[in-house]
C-alpha cells in the first residue's frame, strides 16, 4: 500500500496541473473535478488503453456512445428511480447530512451496505452515536435518491423531468437490439462504453474517489442464458493469482487467500467460469500497465449488499491508503434488465436461437464496471514514488499512460537552436516538451515528476556525431542513439516493451 495519502496526493496533483477542485476561484463545489493539462492526457490513456484492451484488440466486444439523459421511463424499468438511494443520517441541530452506512463503518468497524432504516437506526441508539460536527443526535434515518433529476425543454414540470444517469450501463441495454443487429454479434458477446455518470453523493470525499461526476468504463457480456459454464477464454486465465475474500471467508473471519483462478472454480468459490475470466482480466489489465498486482484482491458480496436482482456480485478492490475500496464492480445481472425493459416498453429485445428454434433472453454473465478516476488513483497511487536519493518525486507511470512521452533538452543555451529542431520533429510524432531554463538535473527533476519516461539531451558531441542521449527515467541509465532513429527508438521503448539498455549505444554516467 502507499504511504502517500490521499490529501497528499490531491495536492500533488494540483500543484503539478493533473487535478483541480472545480471552480476553485468561488469556493469550489464538493465532488467536482477538472483535469489539468496533465491529467487530462493521463486521463484519456487509461480511457484509450481500456478501449484498446477491450474492444479493439476483440472481436467479441463492440462499443457504444451513448446519451446521458434518456427517456425517464428507463429509469422507472431499470429500478433507479424507486430505489437508488441510499440512507442518511441528518444531525437535529446542525442538520449535517451523512451518509449512514459509510458513518457506522468508519465508527463500528463493521460491514453497513445493504443494511435496512431499522438497523442502522438500532445500531445508532445502541452504540450512542453523535453528529461528528456538533455532537448532537440525529434524527430518524431516511432515504435519499441519488439520481441528478433536470427538465428537458423550456417548461419545467413533472412531465419535463428526466435524469442525469447515474450509470452508463441502462444506455447498452435500450440500444441491445440496434446494436446486436447492426455489428451481427452472435452469443456469446459484450457491448462495451466509456461515459459520464452523475451521482448526487451525500458525502463525496476522498478526492476522486467519490464524485459527484465521474466517469464509467462499462461492459454488458450477454451469454445464452442455458451455457454459463461455456466460457471459451478461461484457459488462458486459469493459473492467473488472486488474493481472494469469499463470502464464506469474510463470514467465518478468515483471512483472504491467494488463489488462481482454476482452484477458485474447483473449490466453487467462484460460480461461474465466466466470472473467474472476467475477474483475471481485470486485475491482468491493471498488472499489464504498470500497476502492483499486490495492492488488489476480489472480495465477493455478502448477501445483504447483493443488488437484489444480481446472482452474484465480485468486487476488484484496491488497498487505498484509507482501506481496501471498491475500485471495480462485477455483478452477475442474469436477464433482469432485458426483462423489465420488455415488460415497460412492450418492447421485444429477445435473440432467435437457430440451433434450438426458439427465444431466448440472453443473460448478462458479467457487468464489469470500473470508474476512470478510481483508475485513475490506481495508476497515480503505484507510480508515486519519493526517491530520497535523486531527492525528488518519481511518477514512475507505464510509459503508455505518460501523459508526455519525452522532454528535449539542450544541455546548455547556446544549444538552443539545434535541440529546438529535434523537438520540432519529434512532436509531430509523440506529446513531447521542451525544457531549457535551469540546469540538466532541475530539469531531469521536473521531467520525473510529471512522469516523463525519456529525457532527450543535445549536447555539445550532438552537433558532430548526429546523435542525442535518452535517459530512463526509471534507472536513470542513458543510451545514445542517432538523431535520424529517434521516432522509431522511442517508438519501440513506449509501445512495444523493448529493454532499455538495448535501445542505443550505453553512456558510462557517474
Ligand atoms: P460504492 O459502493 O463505492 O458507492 P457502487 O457499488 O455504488 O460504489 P457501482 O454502482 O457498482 O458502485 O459503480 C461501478 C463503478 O463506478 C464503481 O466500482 C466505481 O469504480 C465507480 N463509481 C461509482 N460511484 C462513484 C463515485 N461516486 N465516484 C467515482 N467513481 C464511482
Amino acid at each position: 500500500m502507499s504511504n502517500l495519502s490521499i490529501e497528499s496526493l490531491a495536492t500533488f496533483c494540483k500543484k503539478k496541473g493533473f487535478v483541480y477542485q472545480n471552480s476553485e476561484i468561488y469556493n469550489s463545489i464538493a465532488g467536482f473535478f477538472d483535469y489539468g493539462p496533465y491529467g487530462v492526457d493521463l486521463k484519456n490513456n487509461i480511457k484509450q488503453e481500456w478501449w484498446k484492451y477491450h474492444v479493439t484488440s476483440r472481436p467479441d466486444i463492440v462499443g457504444i456512445d451513448g446519451s446521458i439523459i434518456t427517456h425517464p421511463k428507463v429509469w422507472e424499468a431499470s429500478g433507479h428511480a424507486a430505489n437508488f438511494a441510499d440512507i442518511m443520517l441528518t444531525c437535529k441541530k446542525c442538520k449535517t447530512k451523512i451518509r449512514a452506512d459509510h458513518f457506522i463503518e468508519d465508527k463500528l468497524k463493521i460491514p453497513a451496505d445493504g443494511m435496512s432504516p431499522e438497523e442502522i437506526n438500532t445500531l445508532i441508539n445502541k452504540n450512542n452515536l453523535k453528529c461528528p460536527s456538533c455532537k448532537d443526535d440525529f434524527e430518524k434515518v431516511s432515504h435519499f435518491n441519488l439520481m441528478f433529476s433536470t427538465n428537458v425543454g423550456p417548461v419545467a414540470s413533472k412531465d419535463s423531468q428526466t435524469f442525469l444517469r447515474p450509470e452508463t450501463a441502462q444506455v447498452i441495454f435500450t440500444n441491445f437490439k440496434l446494436v446486436t443487429e447492426n455489428a451481427r454479434l452472435k452469443l456469446p458477446f459484450g457491448i462495451a462504453q466509456i461515459g459520464k455518470a452523475f451521482r448526487n453523493e451525500i458525502s463525496p470525499r476522498d478526492f476522486l474517489f467519490r464524485a459527484r461526476e465521474f466517469e464509467q468504463m462499462e461492459i454488458e457480456y450477454f451469454i445464452h442464458p442455458e451455457k454459463s459454464d461455456e466460457c471459451p477464454f478461461l484457459s488462458t486465465m486459469l493459473k492467473h493469482k488472486v488474493l481472494v475474500y469469499s463470502e464464506e471467508m469474510q463470514k467465518k473471519k478468515q483471512k483472504p487467500a491467494q488463489l488462481s483462478m482454476k482452484e477458485c472454480l474447483d473449490k466453487k468459490i467462484i460460480k461461474t467460469p465466466w466470472h473467474a475470466y472476467f475477474l483475471a482480466l481485470e486485475h491482468q489489465w491493471f498488472i499489464s500497465l504498470g500497476a502492483n498486482k499486490d495492492n488488489f484482491r476480489i472480495r465477493q458480496h455478502v448477501q445483504t449488499e447483493k443488488s437484489h436482482y444480481a446472482l452474484d456480485t465480485w468486487d476488484l478492490e484496491y488497498q487505498f491508503p484509507f482501506g481496501w475500496k471498491e475500485l471495480q464492480g462485477l455483478a452477475n445481472r442474469t436477464d433482469f434488465d432485458l426483462q423489465q425493459h420488455m415488460k415497460h416498453s412492450k418492447q421485444d429485445l429477445t435473440l432467435f436461437d437457430e440451433e434450438q428454434k426458439k427465444k431466448i433472453v440472453p443473460n448478462v454473465v458479467c457487468e464489469p464496471s470500473l470508474g476512470v478516476g478510481r483508475a485513475f488513483l490506481v495508476f497515480m497511487f503505484d507510480a508515486y514514488t519519493d526517491d530520497k536519493k535523486r531527492g525528488n518525486i518519481v511518477l514512475k507511470l507505464h510509459p503508455k499512460l505518460a501523459p508526455v512521452k519525452a522532454a528535449v533538452l539542450p544541455l546548455v543555451n547556446k544549444l538552443d537552436k539545434d535541440a529546438r529542431k529535434v523537438f520540432d520533429d519529434l512532436i509531430k510524432s509523440f506529446p513531447c516538451t521542451y525544457d531549457k531554463p535551469g540546469s540538466v538535473g532541475r530539469r531531469y527533476a521536473r521531467a520525473d515528476e510529471l512522469g516523463i519516461p525519456y529525457c532527450i539531451t543535445f549536447d555539445f558531441d550532438s552537433k558532430t556525431d548526429k546523435a542525442v542521449t535518452i535517459r530512463d527515467r526509471d534507472s536513470t541509465k542513458q543510451v545514445r542513439v542517432k538523431i535520424i532513429d529517434l521516432p522509431d527508438t522511442l517508438f519501440s521503448l513506449l509501445y512495444n516493451d523493448i529493454k532499455f539498455e538495448k535501445a542505443g549505444k550505453p553512456v558510462k554516467t557517474s
